[in-house]
């Protein structure tokens, strides 16, 4: 791990080429990796050395690019995977099984509302949801014997809650679990959950760190701070021994990187959902620039959300950076520098309005994204929350008529002259 700082950790970090290599990181386009004994390639099958044999556990283009995100992070250790999705089912499947159960903060992404609440449900794993600005007195009711992790998202999306992420920890930690928290929208510019005692970190790549809407992609980091054996009981798939992997137990062999190393050689053995290089490649030339982007985005979307906020066919509008904002005091206290480029609003006109205001958009465009380069727009009650009933919504606090708009990098008032316009349409 560097001593350097974030921007300087974004362009050099990952890829450390040897003399004569290739200064910019290579894809390394292949499966598979040429041995020249057969005891060689035996010792990486028994773990007793690392290196790389077959693409769905290790590939070295992936490796670098997790690793410039474990740095950014300030973790030990992190693993791409093939989606945001893949990234959040794998955290929590790699130290929860059959009979146990998670508690969620109820404003989570929708995608990941459903993993927890529909699909893990029928592996056997529960999930209980908790509303996050509830006191820790209120969500302690919510924690029983078999609770093995808490969740919840740094900024919700599309709800824009932003996590108190001390009391969440206090809240894991006081129940002898690991707190992992998604933090896609806040990214390591903005906020880096580990310093507020996150144990775990999980981020769909697709957004901001890509940035530019190329690539599908995950990453799940450890901070490496949870004590698995102080927990032993708890945690059996990391604190005894694997019969799947030659008896081997994680925390026993590999200290501070077990809980990575379990996720690769048996989940990503097992699973599959793996990060192709040639995406990797291109998440890598996305993250030299995020420091660049998600400032611009961050001044772009005040302007946007201080415009939306002084209009008069804007019934409300969602954005921590705005000083009457109910998540503004949380937004200062963890991420000062700001929050994200998304924000939510409601126009007159309830569902219908907002139907109207959004087919008027010209610059914005209506696409199932959110976080990258080009301004785009989503109808959550419409799109990404259209499997849910009204409650679910309310819980998720996407209302009917909410919006959510994602500010890209353009100039800002060829943004708000778009805005603008489609708001006389309402
Ligand atoms: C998009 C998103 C996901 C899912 O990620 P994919 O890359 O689309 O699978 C998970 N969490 C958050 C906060 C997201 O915005």
């Amino acid at each position: 791990m560097s001593d350097y700082r974030l921007d300087t950790i974004c362009v050099q970090s990952g890829w450390h080429p040897k003399k004569g290599e290739p200064r910019v990181l290579p894809i390394y386009q292949s499966t598979t990796f040429k041995y020249d004994t057969v005891d060689q390639m035996g010792k990486l099958f028994d773990l007793e050395e690392s290196g790389y044999f077959y693409t769905r556990l290790q590939n070295p283009t992936n490796d670098a690019v997790a690793e410039k995100i474990a740095e950014l992070e300030g973790g030990v250790a992190a693993m791409l995977t093939s989606s945001g999705q893949a990234a959040n089912f794998y955290a929590v499947f790699n130290i929860c099984e059959k009979g146990d159960h998670v508690v969620c903060s109820s404003t989570v992404y929708g995608g990941t509302f459903n993993l927890l609440g529909v699909t893990m449900e029928k592996m056997g794993i529960e999930c209980t949801f908790v509303n996050p600005d509830d006191d820790l007195e209120t969500l302690q009711k919510a924690m029983r014997p078999n609770t093995k992790a808490v969740m919840a998202e740094t900024i919700a999306n599309p709800a824009l809650v932003v996590l108190d992420i001390g009391k969440f920890a206090e809240l894991a930690h006081s129940n002898g679990v690991p707190l992992i928290v998604d933090n896609t929208f806040a990214t390591p510019v903005n906020c880096r959950p580990f310093e507020f005692g996150a144990d775990i970190v999980t981020h769909s790549t697709t957004k901001y760190m890509d940035g530019h809407a190329m690539a599908v992609g995950g990453c799940i980091v450890d901070s490496g701070n949870f004590d698995w054996d102080a927990h032993a009981e708890k945690y059996p798939g990391l604190t005894t021994p694997d019969e799947s992997y030659h008896g081997v137990t994680y925390t026993k062999k590999f200290g501070k990187a077990a809980y990575i190393t379990k996720a690769t050689v048996q989940l990503m053995r097992d699973l599959g959902s793996i990060a192709s290089p040639q995406n990797a490649f291109l998440l890598n030339v996305g993250l030299e620039t995020l420091p660049l982007r998600v400032e611009k985005h961050c001044s772009n979307a005040q302007k946007v959300a201080e415009y939306l906020n002084s209009h008069e066919k804007v019934v409300k509008v969602n954005y921590a950076g705005l000083p009457g904002d109910k998540y503004h005091a949380l937004a200062q206290k963890y991420m000062p520098n700001g929050t994200c480029g998304v924000i939510s609003f409601e126009v007159d006109g309830g569902r219908e309005g907002a139907i109207r205001f959004m087919d008027s958009l010209k610059l914005a465009q209506i696409v199932t994204h959110v976080a990258d380069a080009r301004t785009c727009v989503l109808h959550p009650a419409s799109h990404t929350h259209r499997q849910m009933n009204d409650e679910q919504l309310r819980e998720a606090g996407v209302s009917p008529g909410l919006i959510r708009f994602s500010v890209g990098i353009e100039n800002p008032q060829d943004i708000i002259d778009d805005l603008e316009q489609a708001l006389k349409a309402i």
